[in-house]
């Protein structure tokens, strides 16, 4: 019934334009001789359109494309810009509502030239909300954040309350993809917030109700779930928004199912699908057949179950769904277990693992994706800036032209002035010679003082133009090297990312030999080390850049950090044959420094790494020297030799910029990403200290770095402080230990470490778990808790363990391992703190610590 009606006004709308533009063709006007009340109206049509395209998006949009590409037409035919770029905007929404994600984004961005240049606010930072919520869908989350917060700002600057509106809806659900569930609520309520009181905007508030109950639904807080659902649903029933319908319906559908309840779940999956069939949502349909697949299995109809999932899987690796084609395949596999088909079981598990692999490195291409995405746009920037760079020339150009024009009118004018005085007092010219004289001078003076402006002006406009240059040749070789960056970047991942998937399935291969088996596992380590390696690096260039870098200096022996540091590389050194030593200049009692530890290993540590990497043969020494001033001590200067490939002069001091390593030709011979010096340099530069390198190509380099030597205030201990290793006097532990973690591979892990010492194991995949798995067992002798955790995260959680137990061992666990997060931890009543990947000894060692000094205790 509507979109008859839709039709209708559509199609007589069109058809007055067109009469109109016949009009205009056979009267001979064309659309500059339009007159001023024919361009009004039409333009008035275009408008209409338009809204009418708008209105009708989410309940039919092919409908919305047509129209929209009829006023695009016509737009374009009477030169009405905004017009034209409203058209665009719709096309692209329609085209990406049906999941045709590239076409759209090609649409968006004709709309964005549109209304960029002339800086229009309220229309760019639409079109920015629209491609937040594309890069959302296309899984570039970051990208989609920062667009929404590009977007806020210009619906803000507006006061545009609806786009305010948009913009946290899409936010929500960038948050809800990311599984970051506390940020979701707080853009839906916000959404909520900003609607108030205002009843009228019915279909913004279905929306949010609809997403708040979305996140409930996910995250278990079943009560007002159904009442949620169903009032969105009535709302968006009264206003025929079928995409909100086929939504609603279908998280209803998910809701029943949770709850068990069998038919009214069938019930509205099927009135989902009814809904999405119109607005001809494919996925929707997909996501929908594998929920019913989801029932069947619960209801235990296995054989109607394994049917279902099975179209579910056809249908979802048709379209490129990655999710649900791993759901099936996961399902498929444990439906053949139930029926004892080991083999299929074993087969279908296979696929969903292989998926789940290439899932996570798919994620690490969509974030190179969105870096190309991010360089591209900076790119686009430059360009806006150099053409304003090129106006801001060519108005000095028109500068000098007028002041040369007005030199050539003053001159004139002198002549003139001069021919007049000639004439009109001929006879005064005697009596008043020297009158002349001195006016004469004067003008000469005059003109000489133009002569030197005019001078003074080119010499500026040269002076400008070279600066322009120079800067345009400056941000040219920083793209370039950015480029190259960015190259290396995605090959320094993926070349690890190849040896662990690869040979991960090679391991899965029958008959290896023990020594086969042990080399594979061994690349599969190394290519791990390296990527941590690499995305560490680059989470300190960034934190780097961004300045949220701080010190954090303390008293510390550094005869013991040499130790440490020799300890930690000389296996390495003694697997490629090195000879490798260090020297202490001072005794250990006399070695004390203030200063950030954790950098200074950083640092040093960054020298060896490079040392052994590019030293085949020879030897590495590292150590220090102590340089005084008036017999006090002024400086410590640390060094690191070897004898490996040398650095040629010219490079030595580019070898410190980042992104370096990108820019030697032979990019492949060695592994790494040209951050380490870098990051050391900005590391010293923290500490007020200096790095540089003597070195010959071919003969070996040396790194040097001088910290300053600070005063102590503090007493010296008297004795140094060494680390106790785990005596063999260690009595054997057995704990129960309660794991919070929601990440299965993390639980593999811990499950295998703590074999040797826990008698029992519980587990809880939230917070808000973990606290209540206390309570049900207050023996509980350790706590490991993730950080970041669905529901309620670790900090608060441990917050409350704390609450009811003062003695429990809690130990923190993050993947980030920021600066901050150990003090956090420690602050919410953690014990320690452990970064992951974990490392077995650091956590025995730990424990077992902690635990026999507790029996020692106790006797
Ligand atoms: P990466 O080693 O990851 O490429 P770095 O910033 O640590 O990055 O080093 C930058 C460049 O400096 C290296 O690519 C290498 O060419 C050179 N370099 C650093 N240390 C040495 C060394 N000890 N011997 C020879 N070349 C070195």
């Amino acid at each position: 019934m509507k979109n008859k009606k839709v039709h209708n006004i559509s199609f007589i709308i069109t058809c007055l334009i067109i009469a109109m533009l016949l009009n205009i063709a056979v009267f001979g006007q064309d659309k500059e001789n339009l007159s001023e009340r024919q361009l009004i109206f039409l333009r008035h049509e275009i408008d209409s359109l338009n809204k009418l395209a708008f209105k009708i998006f989410s309940t039919n949009p092919l409908k919305t494309r047509s129209i929209a590409i009829k006023s695009h037409a016509l737009a374009s035919a009477v030169g009405y810009q905004k017009g034209e770029g409203k058209a665009n905007n719709y096309i692209g929404m329609s085209y990406h509502i049906t999941g045709s994600y590239d076409t759209a984004i090609l649409y968006y961005e004709k709309a964005l030239n549109i209304f960029e240049m002339p800086g229009d606010t309220l229309n760019t930072g639409k079109i920015y909300n629209n491609l937040a919520l594309l890069f959302s869908h296309r899984e570039y989350y970051n990208l989609a954040l920062e667009y929404n917060l590009k977007s806020l700002r210009y619906a803000e600057l507006m006061h545009d309350d609806e786009s305010i509106f948009h913009n946290y809806n899409n936010m929500g659900s960038t948050y809800e993809k990311l599984e970051q569930y506390d940020n979701a609520l707080k853009a839906y309520n916000e959404c909520l917030n900003i609607l108030g009181e205002d009843t009228t905007q019915k279909k913004l508030y279905s929306y949010a109700i609809c997403n708040i109950a979305i996140i409930n639904l996910l995250t278990k807080q079943y009560d007002s779930v159904e009442q949620q659902l169903q009032k969105s649903l009535h709302f968006f029933l009264s206003e025929q928004d079928n995409y909100g319908i086929s939504q609603a319906y279908k998280y209803l559908g998910q809701y029943y199912t949770e709850r068990k309840d069998i038919d009214k779940a069938l019930e509205a999956i099927e009135n989902s699908n009814k809904y999405g069939k119109i607005i001809d949502n494919k996925k929707l349909i997909v996501e929908n057949r594998f929920q019913k697949a989801y029932l069947q299995f619960l209801l235990h109809n296995t054989a109607q179950a394994k049917l279902l999932f099975k179209e579910s899987l056809q249908e979802s690796k048709n379209a490129n769904y990655l999710k649900i084609t791993i759901e099936s395949f996961k399902y498929l596999s444990k439906i053949d277990s139930l029926n004892s088909n080991y083999f299929g079981a074993l087969k279908n598990y296979q696929a969903y693992m292989h998926l789940k692999d290439s899932a996570n490195s798919l994620k690490i291409q969509n974030q190179i994706a969105e870096l190309n995405i991010r360089y591209e746009s900076l790119q686009k920037n430059k360009e806006i800036a150099n053409l304003t760079a090129e106006k801001e020339l060519h108005k000095l150009k028109i500068k000098k032209q007028l002041s040369q024009r007005n030199l050539l009118l003053l001159l004139i004018v002198g002549i003139l002035s001069i021919g007049a005085i000639i004439l009109n007092s001929r006879r005064k010219i005697r009596k008043k010679n020297t009158l002349l004289a001195e006016k004469n001078e004067e003008i000469g003076k005059k003109n000489k003082e133009l002569h030197d402006h005019k001078q003074h002006l080119e010499e500026k406009v040269k002076e400008r133009t070279s600066e322009l240059l120079k800067a345009k040749n400056k941000a040219e070789e920083s793209d370039r090297l950015k480029t190259a960056f960015l190259a290396n970047i995605s090959h320094e991942i993926r070349t690890p990312m190849t040896g662990i998937i690869g040979f991960a399935s090679l391991l899965k291969e029958e008959g290896l030999s023990g020594k086969e088996q042990a080399q594979y596992i061994k690349i599969i380590e190394r290519s791990g080390k390296r990527m941590l390696n690499i995305i560490t690096e680059l989470v300190d260039i960034s934190k780097i850049e961004a300045g949220q870098v701080h010190t954090n200096k303390c008293l510390t022996n550094i005869n013991e950090q040499m130790q440490y540091l020799y300890q930690f590389f000389a296996p390495d050194a003694a697997e490629k044959g090195l000879k490798f030593s260090y020297t202490e200049a001072a005794t250990s009692s006399k070695s004390w420094l203030i200063t950030d530890q954790g950098k200074f290993i950083a640092i040093m540590s960054n020298l060896l790494k490079n040392a052994l990497k590019y030293t085949f043969t020879g030897s590495i020494q590292f150590g220090y020297t102590i340089h005084f001033k008036e017999k006090s001590i002024s400086q410590w200067q640390f060094y690191v030799k070897d004898s490996g490939i040398g650095i040629p002069k010219q490079r030595q001091e580019a070898i410190f910029e980042r992104f370096v390593q990108a820019d030697i030709e032979d990019v492949n011979a060695y592994e790494g990403a040209g951050l380490g010096l870098a990051i050391s340099k900005a590391y010293v530069e923290m500490l007020d200290g200096r790095i540089w390198v003597v070195s010959e190509e071919g003969n070996g380099s040396n790194f040097y770095v001088t910290l300053p030597h600070q005063l102590i205030e503090k007493e010296i201990p008297s004795t140094i402080e060494t680390k106790q290793l785990p005596s063999n006097k260690n009595k054997a532990i057995s704990l129960k230990v309660l794991i919070a973690e929601d990440d299965e591979t993390s639980i593999l892990h811990f499950n295998i470490i703590l074999k040797e010492i826990a008698h029992e194991i519980i587990y809880a995949t939230t917070g808000k778990e973990a606290v209540e798995q206390y309570q049900q067992h207050p023996d509980i002798d350790l706590v490991l808790m993730d950080i970041k955790m669905p529901v309620m995260d670790g900090y608060t959680a441990s917050r409350e363990i704390r609450k009811l137990n003062k003695d429990v061992f809690i130990i923190g666990q993050t993947a980030h391992a920021l600066a901050g997060d150990r003090e956090k931890c420690i602050d919410a009543g953690c014990n320690e703190y452990i970064t992951k990947p974990l490392d077995k000894t650091i956590l025995l060692n730990m424990l077992r610590n902690h635990f026999n000094e507790i029996k020692e205790k106790d006797g």
